[in-house]
Formats: structure tokens, C-alpha cells, sequence
């Protein structure tokens, strides 16, 4: 029963301050499970001595999977499950946020529970309030959208289980959030409290538009409420010019024509509801290219150099 291998997916931008402690951190903690195991480090594009780095230290355990160019965090994951041969896979960000010592207990977690994925929650998160902030809109909104009670999302030390990781990577998206999207392959799904601590060394790797994209791609590829929002609109915006038209036609009864002011008022009413129209027709529109865009998605998500 405990002989499960596990795989360990690893994201490195840009990283060559902190790989060493890492790895120093890092390798202990494996080993001291007493089971099979091995470390993927995908090196996702980076422009410093990270990968030189990773190929000195990283040890017969470590697999580095290079990438042509920075494809970011999320691709640079799925690079490593694909990958990987682990029947339980764990996720985990270079910077040393999430300490490598939480790992046997997410696994054990996992293991007595018999859940698919166990996520993780930052106890006293250490970051700036500007990520901090756009983290908790983010998680406030991915609940609403997958459904999902989970209350971290962008924790990235989690685990998942062979089955869960094989459907992501046969899903084919290259934008997309991994957390949520793990949950619509799993049934089982928990939480645990983790410390969180300061970056270890270096400066995030995530800009304030890298943020803003990686926010964006979770919104588009889980729903497609902002196409939506677009049609609502175009309704509300019409169907309140028919009204004004209407309460219009009915004033100008009843008070004469003066109040109507020659009839000025009636265009505004025409012109609403011509713009709701428009509104709504972009809409439906918009459904379409949805539609379309949804299809397009099998690009492959990222390319790899090569596997040392
Ligand atoms: N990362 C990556 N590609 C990117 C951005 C980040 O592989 O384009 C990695 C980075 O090396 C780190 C993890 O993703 O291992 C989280 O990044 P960071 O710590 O900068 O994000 P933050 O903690 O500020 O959210
Ligand atoms: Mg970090």
C-alpha cells in the first residue's frame, strides 16, 4: 500500500537565489518518506543561471524539464505532469512560500482520506497587501464560479492524484488556472493549514499584468459570464428604451406636445433602444467566437527544449 510514487512538479523562473536552499530543504524531506520518489523542475524560460544551477545541485532525483521561453506558472506545471510517473503528484512554488516540510502531511492527508486532491491554506500569509487584495476577489470569485468551497486558490502547494493530473493534461487548455481546474476532475476534495512564509530571495516573478492575465484566463476558461454580461446588458438597455418610448407616448397624451420638447426626447428613446440592440447582437455574437474559442484551445500549451 505505501509504495506509491511520488512526484514532486516544481516551477522555476528565474530562480538562481533560492534553488540551492531549496534543494537543501527540499531533498531531506523526500527522503525521509522512504518511498520512491523524483523532483521535476521545470525550468520555464529562464533568463539567469537557474538551470545551470538545477543541473549542479539538483542530485540523481531531480528531472529538469526546460522550456523553449517563458510560457508561465500554470503552463510551466503541466509541463511537468506530463512528465511525471508519480501516483500522487505535488505542486510547489521554488520561492520556499510554501515550506517543503508541509509535504509528508499533505501526502498523509491524502493517503487516510482517500482524497484526490488536497489543497492547502495559508495560515498567516506573508505578501504585500497589493497580492493580497486581488487574491482575495480572486478566491471570493472561484468559489462562486467552480462551485468549489475551497478557500485558498492560489496556494500552489498542493497534491493530486495520478487520475486527476492525466485528465488536465488530456484537457488540453493552454490558459488556464490549475487548482480549479483539478476540481472538476475530483470528487474528493479537502483542505489543510500550512505556514506560509517571505519569499525566501529574489523579487515575485509575477507583474502587476502577468496578475491580470493569469486572473483573466481563470475567468474566460471556467465560464463565460463576461460574454453573457454583454447580452444582459444589450436586453436591460433595449427593453428599457421600449419603456421610456412607451411612458413617452403616454406623457405627450397627457401633457401636450410642449412637454415633449419637439420630440427630442423621442429619439433618445429610439436611440436607446437601437444601442441595446446593437449591444445585444454583440452579444449573441460573442457567444459564437465563446464558442469557437473553446475549440481553438488544443494548441499546445508550451515546448520543450529539452529533458536533462
Ligand atoms: N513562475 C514561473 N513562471 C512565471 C512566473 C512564475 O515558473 O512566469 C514560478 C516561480 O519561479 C515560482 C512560482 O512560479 O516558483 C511562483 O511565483 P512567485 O513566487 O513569483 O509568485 P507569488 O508568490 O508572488 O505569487
Ligand atoms: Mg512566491
Amino acid at each position: 500500500m505505501k509504495a506509491e510514487k511520488i512526484s514532486v512538479v516544481i516551477p522555476v523562473f528565474n530562480e538562481e537565489a533560492v534553488l540551492e536552499k531549496l534543494f537543501e530543504r527540499l531533498i531531506p524531506v523526500m527522503e525521509s518518506l522512504h518511498r520512491d520518489y523524483e523532483i521535476l523542475m521545470v525550468d520555464d524560460g529562464s533568463t539567469d543561471r537557474s538551470l545551470e544551477i538545477m543541473k549542479e545541485h539538483g542530485g540523481d532525483r531531480v528531472i529538469i524539464v526546460e522550456l523553449t521561453k517563458n510560457y508561465g506558472q500554470h503552463a510551466a506545471i503541466f509541463a511537468g505532469f506530463e512528465n511525471s510517473e508519480g501516483d500522487i503528484i505535488v505542486t510547489l512554488d521554488a520561492d520556499l512560500q510554501n515550506p517543503p516540510e508541509e509535504i509528508p502531511r499533505l501526502i498523509s492527508v491524502m493517503e487516510e482520506g482517500d482524497y484526490e486532491v488536497v489543497g492547502s491554506v495559508r495560515k498567516a500569509r506573508k505578501d504585500s497587501v497589493f497580492r493580497k487584495i486581488p487574491s482575495r476577489v480572486i478566491n471570493a470569485l472561484t468559489r462562486r464560479i467552480t462551485g468549489v468551497i475551497l478557500s485558498d486558490w492560489g496556494c500552489m502547494l498542493r497534491a493530486y492524484r495520478r487520475s486527476v493530473v492525466d485528465y488536465m493534461v488530456s484537457s488540453h487548455e493552454h490558459s488556464t488556472f490549475i487548482p480549479a481546474l483539478a476540481t472538476s476532475f475530483a470528487k474528493r476534495i479537502t483542505e489543510i493549514e500550512v505556514e506560509h512564509e517571505q519569499r525566501y530571495a529574489g523579487q515575485t516573478k509575477y507583474s502587476f499584468s502577468k496578475l491580470i492575465t493569469l486572473h483573466f484566463d481563470l475567468i474566460t476558461s471556467f465560464s463565460e459570464f463576461p460574454l453573457k454580461l454583454l447580452l444582459y446588458l444589450g436586453f436591460i438597455m433595449a427593453f428599457s428604451g421600449v419603456g421610456f418610448g412607451i411612458f413617452l407616448a403616454v406623457a405627450r397624451l397627457y401633457f401636450g406636445a410642449a412637454w415633449a420638447a419637439q420630440g427630442v426626447f423621442t429619439l433618445f428613446a429610439i436611440l436607446f433602444f437601437f444601442v441595446g440592440t446593437q449591444f445585444f447582437a454583440l452579444g449573441i455574437m460573442g457567444e459564437y467566437v465563446g464558442r469557437i474559442y473553446r475549440e481553438v484551445k488544443s494548441r499546445p500549451p508550451y515546448t520543450i527544449r529539452r529533458i536533462y
